[in-house]
């Protein structure tokens, strides 16, 4: 396979696209050549090295999928990334002439692992995609990222992929997005390329286009999306492959937004509606000092009168009356209780310092 210098901030939105397995050689061929024709990817994707839950699952065709994979960068002229779970993966890979390596989540939670591939990687021109860890800890993200820099890739050659967290109970997606933790990323790595893989997160084909649409709204810089000639038929993740016309169709069914615009009536409303929403944010946190204040009283009687902190009965009746009010409010439930919970854990430690010889 040629080598050609891919960079990964040449193209915003960034498209990823391919298979989650490479299976065959006609299944890889035929899947990679239909993307190409659809014309909406800018680099081909197939897993060689499959790391599954299960021992006996399909754990990938190892190396000749290399092979594989250089047949359909010739014969469509895209790049193409595949996923490397060892140094010895990233060896082979880049001797392969592949032009991204993808981290995958259950590699990102094994710091040994991380390093070996970042030390694999050194002096290599490819660039590197690190997925979030498994588990919500950003910290073992970050510190991914922070192994491939030590290891000399420059951060223009490394990109983030934010494909949702395990978080043992199962909502409406395969892995909870948490997009609060992505943006976490964004503070830390400043200007980083950050891509969204609604596939993994999605789990399905049915929510697909909402998370895919939701990255945009965002201000993500691109996608990696599965994609299989006969997803049905699929030898992993059967249940949230698109076959490339339907990949094709959701691509062009994304609004990618502008980053910002100068237009003044824009400007103007966005700078007016800041200032009311800084207005309101100091008046939340006025009531809130208020309320511990009122907290505190309460603290006080109560250690006056030998009598506990915690007064259940009360707590949720609060939590049932506001909850109550949630489509009035036109506010989650799930909001409220958060919201409720921090309140309650605030007041809770200020009533016990009161309490404390
Ligand atoms: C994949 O991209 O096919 C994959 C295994 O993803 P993840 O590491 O996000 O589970
Ligand atoms: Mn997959």
């Amino acid at each position: 396979m040629q080598q050609r210098p891919f960079r990964l901030g040449a193209r915003r939105p960034l498209i990823i696209a391919g298979p989650c397995s490479a299976e065959t050689e006609e299944q890889t061929l035929a899947t990679c050549e239909a993307l190409a024709r659809e014309g909406c990817v800018d680099v081909l994707r197939a897993g060689i090295w499959k790391p599954r839950t299960q021992p006996g699952s399909f754990e990938g065709v190892g190396p000749k999928g290399l092979a594989w994979l250089a047949e359909a960068k010739r014969r469509t002229g895209l790049p193409v990334a595949t996923e490397v779970g060892s140094a010895r993966h990233a060896e082979q890979a880049l001797a392969a002439g592949v032009d991204l390596l993808w981290i995958g989540a259950r590699t990102t939670v094994n710091p040994f692992l991380v390093q070996e591939i970042a030390d694999a990687t050194t002096g290599s021109d490819a660039c590197i995609l690190i997925k979030n860890p498994m588990h919500p800890d950003v910290a073992l993200w970050a510190g991914a990222v922070t192994r491939f820099e030590q290891a000399g890739i420059p951060r223009e050659r490394i990109g983030l992929i934010h494909r949702g967290f395990s978080t043992g109970t199962h909502g409406r997606y395969r892995n909870d997005p948490m997009w609060h933790l992505a943006f976490d990323m964004q503070s830390r790595f400043p200007g980083m390329m950050m891509l969204g893989d609604p596939s993994h997160i999605c789990g399905t084909r049915r929510y697909l286009q909402e998370v895919a649409q939701t990255a945009a709204n965002l201000n993500y810089d691109g996608l990696i999306v599965e994609s299989h000639c006969d997803p049905a038929a699929a030898w992993s993740d059967a249940d949230q492959q698109l076959t490339p016309q339907a990949f094709a169709e959701l691509m062009r069914s994304i609004n990618w937004r502008a980053v910002k615009s100068e237009d003044p009536a824009y400007v103007r409303t966005l700078a007016r509606c800041r200032a009311e929403i800084d207005q309101i944010d100091s008046e939340i946190f006025d009531l809130l000092s208020r309320r511990m204040r009122i907290a505190d009283r309460i603290g006080e009687v109560k250690r006056d009168n030998g009598v506990v902190i915690l007064q259940s009965g009360r707590w949720s009746s609060i939590v049932e009356k506001i909850v109550a009010r949630s489509a009035e409010l036109n506010l989650s439930e799930d909001f409220l209780r958060t919201v409720l919970e921090a309140i309650h854990l605030e007041s809770i430690d200020h009533q016990n310092r009161l309490m404390q010889p």
